[in-house]
Formats: C-alpha cells, sequence, structure tokens
C-alpha cells in the first residue's frame, strides 16, 4: 500500500565539490532494494550538481526549503518554480530548524506546501514538538494542530502528492532517537487526523516518515511500526554507505 522510504536530509553539511562522489557511490547499489525510495535533499547551492549527478539513477532529488511565491523581487529566496524546472522532485517544508532558528509559523508551512503543489514539486511537511521526549505523547494537540494548519486548502487529490515527515526537536541530533513505541503512536495520531480531515483512504495512503537521530541501530526497530513509511535522516545519512545501510533495512 505505501512504499517505504529513506529520505537524507544533508542539511548545511556539504560542499558542491562532494556531491558526485556520494551520488556514485550510492547509485549503482541501489538496484538491490527496489522496492524503496531513495531520495537526498541538499542545500540550494547543491541542487544543480545533485540532479546532474542523480541523472539516469533512480535517486530522487529534494531541496531543504522553498519560498512560497513563483516569481518576483524576493531577493535571496527560492522559487518553486525554479526548483521544478530544475528536476527537483520533492521539498522539505517547515523542518523543525526552520521553525525554530528561522521562525517559520504553521501559516508559512501551509502557504509553502500549496505553493510546492502548485509547482509540481512534492512536499514533505515536517511536524516537529518542542518539548521532551519522555513527556511527548502528552502533547497530540500539538501535533494535530501543526498537521490541520499545514494541510489548510490541500485537495484530497494533492494528499497523494505529499507525505509528512514527524520530527520531534529533542531526538534531532541528539543521538537519542525516539523509541519506536512511541514513535508510532504519535505517527498514529498525524494519521488519524489526516482521516478526520479527509476520509480512511487518504489516511491510508499517504506516507508518513519518522525523523530524529535514525541510524543503523534503530531503524529497522522503528521501520516495522505499522504507521512508519520511512525514515528522514541527518547526521547518519552524511556518509554514503550507511544511507544504503539505511535502504537496506527498508527493503
Ligand atoms: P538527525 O538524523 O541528525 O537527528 O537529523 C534529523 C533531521 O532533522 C532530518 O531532517
Amino acid at each position: 500500500l505505501r512504499r517505504p522510504i529513506v529520505i537524507a536530509n544533508w542539511k548545511m553539511n556539504k560542499l558542491p565539490s562532494e556531491v558526485e562522489r556520494y551520488i556514485a557511490e550510492v547509485s549503482p547499489k541501489l538496484a538491490a532494494y527496489p522496492h524503496v525510495d531513495a531520495v537526498l535533499a541538499g542545500q540550494d547551492v547543491l541542487l544543480n550538481a545533485m540532479v546532474t549527478a542523480a541523472k539516469g539513477t533512480s535517486i530522487e532529488i529534494g531541496a531543504e526549503n522553498m519560498y512560497w511565491q513563483d516569481k518576483g523581487a524576493y531577493t535571496g529566496e527560492t522559487s518553486p518554480a525554479a526548483l521544478a524546472d530544475l528536476g527537483i522532485s520533492r521539498v522539505i517544508i517547515g523542518h523543525s530548524e526552520r521553525r525554530n532558528y528561522f521562525r517559520e509559523t504553521d501559516e508559512m508551512v501551509n502557504l509553502k506546501t500549496l505553493a510546492a503543489l502548485r509547482n509540481g514539486v512534492s512536499p514533505i511537511i515536517a511536524i516537529d514538538e518542542a518539548v521532551q521526549l519522555e513527556s511527548l505523547n502528552d502533547h497530540a494537540h500539538w501535533i494535530v494542530n501543526q498537521v490541520v494548519e499545514s494541510l489548510k486548502g490541500v485537495t484530497r487529490e494533492e494528499m497523494s502528492r505529499l507525505m509528512l515527515a514527524y520530527e520531534p526537536t529533542a531526538a534531532i541530533g541528539s543521538g537519542q532517537a525516539m523509541g519506536p513505541e512511541a514513535a508510532q503512536k504519535s505517527l498514529h495520531v498525524i494519521r488519524q487526523t489526516v482521516a478526520d480531515m479527509f476520509d480512511q483512504e487518504v489516511a491510508d495512503h499517504v506516507r508518513i516518515l519518522y525523523g530524529g537521530s535514525v541510524k543503523p541501530a534503530n531503524a529497522y526497530e522503528l521501520l516495522k511500526q505499522p504507521d512508519i513509511d520511512g525514515v528522514l535522516v541527518g547526521d547518519a545519512a552524511l556518509d554514503a554507505a550507511t544511507f544504503i545501510e539505511l535502504i537496506s533495512l527498508a527493503e
């Protein structure tokens, strides 16, 4: 029903000169894992090199952010139309780091989601949770609210073109992932929210990912959970061999 997916979020960690080698290492190995989608997300200055290096492979290239206007006088911002024109198929929207360091609000996330869909770029909408790991499941309303606000104005058809990613802030870059059962509980809340907003069929088809200190040691247990369709990986995926290992665990 839902294809497993592993997304590497390189954040601001790689140089243009490092792209080709990483993709050359990963791409020949992917044939062994035909059931898993592999996505690499990089900062804007890498995207051209990433698209070029991934041409003819099954790797999809994603952006880490974009603006919500298609074009105009917005110095320094990235246009969703330009991403589409470059061959970028996905974009992460509302990452916890965007929300916390750059003050992105639910409303901005919603505008960006609609802009990505309008331009044919598939959004990966990140849902965060700014509380300590122990109390995460007491905060279902926080998750529900972000899902509802992010998806305002999204049509039933457009739901088949987007993904949601749950990334509790406390688990990002901490080395300590959320426990698989607790993560499952949060992802189930997200899927139930989609069912309430649309219907069960839409909820059954939408892919939902977990992110936050995912590594080979914990990925299998996370991916085994019924509502966890994939993982969004920062640090561990900076290494090409580890990215492949994560793909193999999702197969
Ligand atoms: P880490 O895997 O480094 O915790 O980062 C997770 C993340 O933010 C992916 O988007």
